[in-house]
């Protein structure tokens, strides 16, 4: 497995690997890898020829508030998961790589992105956008993977491929859990022994939805309330959102007719965790 820091490198070696008719899989990460992610690297290695993880902290798909500066880092561990799970290459550019001082090219996304978390991270999807679009521009990959843990994300992107015409497929990955059933994120680090004890009121809250719903419950309002009440009972939990929204759309539905995500942010202490599931009607 080679580790590469310029643009230039990749499309090199991707473009060596489709001379000879290779397929490649690219799985975008912002770092600190955890079996979430070597799901959708093992993934990729087994749907295509050749496997590039992207390793980069995308500073323009955070807003100034936010944890950009202490977001975890470990790059040794990431480069060795990496190449135990398969991958050929690790791409971990420099900020300076991926953007000029004067870049002012944005992809802007309506509609979608004005929900869920979009609702207090205005700027977030185009931030995500617009580096996924590079990275694709840049690996030019057959196909690319997205965990269904940032669901909205894995929408949002479908939706960019869709409306851009990109010749790219898109594969969602399903969420992988610690055993106690806290979705695994990067960010559960920043949880001390109480708060990662509190956070496991997100799936608890969630279960609490997918019994109604198979119950036949069909008011999205009904639903809200048992997965809100469950979170209110945990002291050291504060709700952002409970949604059930539209599964393409991302719009809030009142009655579940078609496919639908239920969707979850909650601040655990000072970290915003988030977590979901789908309902196929
Ligand atoms: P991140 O490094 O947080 O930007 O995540 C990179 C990719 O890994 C995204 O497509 C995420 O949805 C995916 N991912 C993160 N956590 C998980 C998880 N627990 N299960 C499945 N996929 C995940």
């Amino acid at each position: 497995m080679r580790i590469v820091k310029t643009i230039d490198e990749v499309r090199k070696a991707v473009k060596e690997w489709k001379s000879t008719g290779l397929s490649v899989g690219l799985v975008p990460t912002m770092g600190y890898l955890h079996e979430g992610h070597q799901s959708l690297i093992a993934n990729s290695v087994s749907q295509n020829d050749k496997t590039v993880v992207s390793i980069f902290l995308n500073p323009i798909q955070f807003a100034p508030n936010e944890d950009l500066e202490s977001y975890p880092r470990d790059p040794e561990r990431d480069a060795k998961l990496c190449e135990d799970t398969g991958a050929d290459i690790v791409f971990r550019p420099e900020v300076s790589e991926m953007y000029h001082d004067d870049f002012c090219t944005y992809v802007d996304m309506d509609i979608l992105t004005k929900n869920l978390c979009g609702k207090s991270r205005p700027t977030h999807f185009r931030g995500v956008c617009t580096v996924v679009l590079k990275l694709f521009n840049i690996v030019k990959p057959d196909r690319a993977y997205f965990g269904q843990k940032d669901a909205q994300q894995l929408a949002v992107i479908k939706r960019m491929v869709r409306d851009l015409n990109l010749d790219i497929e898109i594969v969602g990955c399903p969420i992988v859990r610690e055993s106690d059933g806290l979705a695994k994120s990067s960010r559960n680090t920043y949880l001390n022994e109480k708060e990662r004890q509190a956070a496991l009121v997100l799936d608890r809250s969630l279960k609490n939805g997918i019994e109604l719903i198979d119950a036949g419950e069909r008011n999205s309002k009904n639903i809200i309330a048992a997965i809100t009440e469950v979170i209110r009972s945990e002291p050291l939990a504060e709700i952002d959102y409970v949604s059930v929204v539209d599964a393409v759309s991302m719009q809030d539905v009142d009655v579940i007719e078609n496919d639908v995500l239920v969707a979850i942010a909650v601040k655990i202490g000072r970290t915003r965790l988030i977590d979901n599931f789908s309902f196929s009607v």
